[in-house]
Formats: structure tokens, C-alpha cells, sequence
């Protein structure tokens, strides 16, 4: 029998779920979910807080029995350790490669909690996500200075709290006096929930309020709830007044956010930074960035068509390149697109292709030339119209793979030499016309987008 290892089962179930759930769901209830290595078969869960344990027993029991071990008794065979409560050396995963950026608290200095390996220097820019990264370097050069607070908000998996703890490396490395604190927003619950419980809101508020640095993780969990979205607040408010800054992700803007209006006036006072879905040629950077920190070489045509088929998630092209780099490595192969194919082809995303027709290619062209569609199908000579519509024939011929009599008839019933002599005569302009290519490519683009 084929047994897997824990690391195995969970990325099994993370997939699974991932897929099943909406992104929020899987943001707020697993994504935080660490499988910690206990060094034998055993599946041990680190959870945030013990709201997200019995969330997810509650809820997704089904979907875990159907992965995870289970007793004979049906029971989960599965150990939570919540991450307050554990030891505070929780060895690295084995995977993570190069050596960290080092951790040093200062004393006399609240603790701060980073993942090492979320450094600016480890942040591959593109022009989806420079205009965030710069921002959040500006924010920690000068902390309470730029923007404040800085909000950061984008999809899954796009390096929101990357760049979150990059600002806390860079803080606490360059202003060493400064007191700095890195908190998800769960963290932030638990915490108010732990000092109301012990009747020691005093020294929270007292600890909150003396921070220089403020850093929060995944604003959206403050959604609903209600009592602590004020205690919230007031930290908030006391912090900006004494312009000490603020910097909080989020998976969606402020507005979006189902938070009170002083909550959300309050967040949208600095500057909303928006982290996009990286293009292809920093996709392909993110890729080969992770495969040499990983000692694993992939070809430049492969990064390429990896880059292609996984498109808005930056944490699945590193899985990409972890499960491809541990196949090539067991089954001593080289990572070519066949072997790829073969280990990722169930992670890849296909767009559903916007299906091209005459009719959409008219309409495109009609817009670029500022004509109308009944024109272009008419039997007008006018060099208005004439033109364009020797570009749209020229667009459809290119385009669609239909005989030249099909394409024909839908432009009113021209000759299909007609439409072959449009073609050759845009063809042949297009190659020097730079004009001309530059109407053709947003007619193009048009039609794809
Ligand atoms: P989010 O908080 O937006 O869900 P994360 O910050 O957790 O996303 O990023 C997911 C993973 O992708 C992390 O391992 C992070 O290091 C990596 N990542 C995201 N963006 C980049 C980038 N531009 N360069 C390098 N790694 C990135
Ligand atoms: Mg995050």
C-alpha cells in the first residue's frame, strides 16, 4: 500500500480544500493552519486560536476524515497544538531553504514574531506589485512619517504579509529603538479575549498604545465582531494621533469591509495599496527566484510554462516548484514540460477562452475606428468605412479558422476573393505600418479581454 507522509496528506487536503471552499473561507479558517513536524506519521495541527479548531471540526469534519487518519472509532487521529501555547522554537520546515534573515529581538522590546524568509530582499517586483512594495519600503524607512496608516490590501497568496513582515525586518534592523509589533488580527482577538478574561485590559491597552510600529495581518477577520472592532479602533486612533504608524492587510479594500464607517474612514485616512495578480514575466521571476533557493534548476521554457497555466496565486507556483522539484529529485529526472505536465497539470487554471466570432471582431473594430457596425457589413466604398472593414476581414481571417466563403457571407455577403485581397493588402501594410499594427493589437486585445 502506497503510504504518504503527513507533510503529503495535509498539501492533499489544503488542495482539496482550497478548491471546495471560497477564498475567504480557506484565507480565514486554513490558511494559517501550520502541520507542524513532529518527526513521525503522526498529523499534528497548529492552529491560531481554538476558534479556528472548532470552526473547522465543526464544519469541515467530512472533508477532513476523508484525508486525514482516523481512529477505528471514526475520531480524527489528529493534534491540535494552538501557537500561543506551544514551545516558542518551532523548527523550520525542512523545505525552507537558504539560511534566514536572523531573528534577534531587542530587549526590553515586545517580541516580534516574523517569518524569516518574508524579507524586501526575498520580494520579487513586477508591475503588479511595485507600486505596494515601494510604499511599504517608504513606510519603513520612515515609520509615522509617509503613509499612515498604509493599507494593503489584494488576493490570496499575492505576498500581503510578506510584505508586511518585511516592513518588521526592515524596522527593527534599521530603527532598533523603535517598539514594533506584528499581529494578525486573530492575534489581536485572542489577545483582547485572554485580558478581558484575566481583568488585565490596563496593561493591553497600556502595551498597545506604547507600540511605535503597529503591523496587522488580515483585517477582514474583524469583520462581525462588533466588541472588538471598537477596542480596535481606539488602539488605532491612540497610536495615529501620536503619529506612530499603522500598517494593516486586508483581502479586500476598506469599503468592501463589513466594518463600521468610523472603522473603515479610519483605514482609508492613509494610503490604500492595492497588490495585483503578478504577469507572466514576474511569474516567470518568482519561479526560477524559488527554484535556485531551492538548489533546483528548471529551464527558462519551462518556467515559462509553469508561469502560463498558474496565474493568480504566488503561494501555488511555489508549491509548483516544490512538488516538481521533489519528483525530479525522487525519480532523478529533468524538469521539462513533459514531467511537468505529468506532476502539476492538476494545478493548472484554464481560462475559459471568450469564444471570437465576425460579430465580436466587427464590434472591435467598429470601436477602434469609430464607425458603425451596420457600415461595416454594408457595401460601402467610402474610404471611412472601406479601410476599417478590410481590417476587421484582414482580423477575421486570422483569427478564425472558418472557410473564407463562411467569413465572407458574415460581412454582407462580400466575394471571398474580396476578402483575400483585404488580407493581403493588411498583411502587407501591417508589417511597416507601425500605426496600423498598433490599431490591429487593441482590436486584438479587445476581443480577449
Ligand atoms: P498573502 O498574505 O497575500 O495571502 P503571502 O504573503 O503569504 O500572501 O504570500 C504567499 C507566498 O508567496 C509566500 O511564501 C510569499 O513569500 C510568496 N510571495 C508572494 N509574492 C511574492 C513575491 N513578489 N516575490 C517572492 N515571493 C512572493
Ligand atoms: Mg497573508
Amino acid at each position: 500500500m502506497l503510504t504518504r507522509t503527513p507533510q503529503e496528506t495535509w498539501s492533499l487536503f489544503l488542495e482539496f480544500i482550497e478548491e471546495k471552499c471560497s477564498a475567504t473561507e480557506f484565507q480565514n479558517w486554513f490558511a494559517s493552519i501550520r502541520l507542524i513536524d513532529v518527526g513521525s506519521d503522526d498529523l499534528c495541527l497548529e492552529v491560531p486560536n481554538i476558534f479556528v479548531q472548532e470552526y473547522i471540526l465543526d464544519n469541515y469534519k467530512k472533508d477532513l476524515a476523508a484525508f486525514l487518519p482516523t481512529k477505528p472509532s471514526g475520531e480524527l487521529a489528529v493534534t491540535f497544538i494552538i501557537a500561543e501555547a506551544k514551545k516558542k522554537q518551532t523548527p523550520l520546515p525542512a523545505t525552507e531553504p537558504v539560511s534566514p534573515a536572523p531573528i534577534e529581538n531587542q530587549p526590553g522590546q515586545p517580541e516580534l514574531k516574523l517569518n524569516p524568509f518574508y524579507t524586501f530582499n526575498n520580494f520579487i517586483e513586477g508591475p503588479a506589485n511595485q507600486f505596494v512594495k515601494s510604499a511599504a519600503f517608504g513606510v519603513a524607512s520612515r515609520p509615522g512619517k509617509s503613509y499612515n496608516p498604509l493599507f494593503i490590501h489584494g488576493g490570496v497568496g499575492l505576498g500581503k504579509t510578506h510584505l508586511l513582515h518585511g516592513i518588521g525586518h526592515y524596522t527593527r534592523e534599521h530603527h532598533k529603538k523603535l517598539r514594533i509589533q506584528c499581529i494578525t488580527t486573530e492575534g489581536f482577538i485572542n489577545d483582547l479575549v485572554e485580558n478581558l478574561r484575566s481583568k488585565s485590559m490596563d496593561r493591553m491597552k497600556r502595551f498597545y498604545r506604547s507600540l511605535d510600529i503597529l503591523l496587522v495581518d488580515d483585517i477582514q477577520f474583524l469583520q462581525n465582531r462588533l466588541n472588538f472592532e471598537e477596542e480596535f479602533c481606539n488602539t488605532f486612533e491612540s497610536l495615529i494621533n501620536q503619529n506612530k504608524q499603522i500598517v494593516i492587510t486586508s483581502d479586500k479594500p476598506p469599503g468592501q469591509l463589513k466594518l463600521s464607517e468610523r472603522m473603515i474612514a479610519r483605514m482609508e485616512w492613509g494610503l490604500v495599496a492595492n497588490i495585483g495578480v503578478p504577469d507572466l514575466e514576474t511569474r516567470v521571476a518568482i519561479l526560477q527566484y524559488k527554484a535556485e533557493l531551492k538548489g533546483f534548476r528548471i529551464p527558462q521554457k519551462v518556467a515559462f510554462f509553469i508561469a502560463e497555466h498558474i496565474f493568480n496565486n504566488v503561494r501555488q507556483l511555489e508549491g509548483a516548484i516544490n512538488r516538481l522539484s521533489a519528483y525530479c529529485r525522487m525519480m532523478n529526472l529533468d524538469a521539462t514540460e513533459e514531467v511537468v505536465e505529468k506532476t502539476l497539470s492538476e494545478l493548472f487554471q484554464y481560462t475559459p477562452q471568450k469564444k471570437i466570432s465576425v460579430d465580436n471582431i466587427i464590434k472591435s473594430v467598429a470601436t477602434i475606428y469609430d464607425v458603425r457596425v451596420s457600415d461595416l457589413k454594408s457595401t460601402s466604398r467610402s474610404k471611412d468605412v472601406a479601410f476599417p472593414r478590410q481590417v476587421a476581414m484582414y482580423l477575421a481571417k486570422e483569427l478564425l479558422n472558418d472557410s473564407l466563403m463562411k467569413l465572407s457571407t458574415a460581412f454582407g455577403g462580400k466575394t471571398h476573393s474580396t476578402l483575400l485581397h483585404a488580407w493581403k493588402k493588411i498583411a502587407g501594410q501591417v508589417e511597416t505600418d507601425e500605426t496600423l499594427r498598433r490599431q490591429i493589437d487593441m482590436a486584438r486585445r479587445n476581443l480577449e479581454s
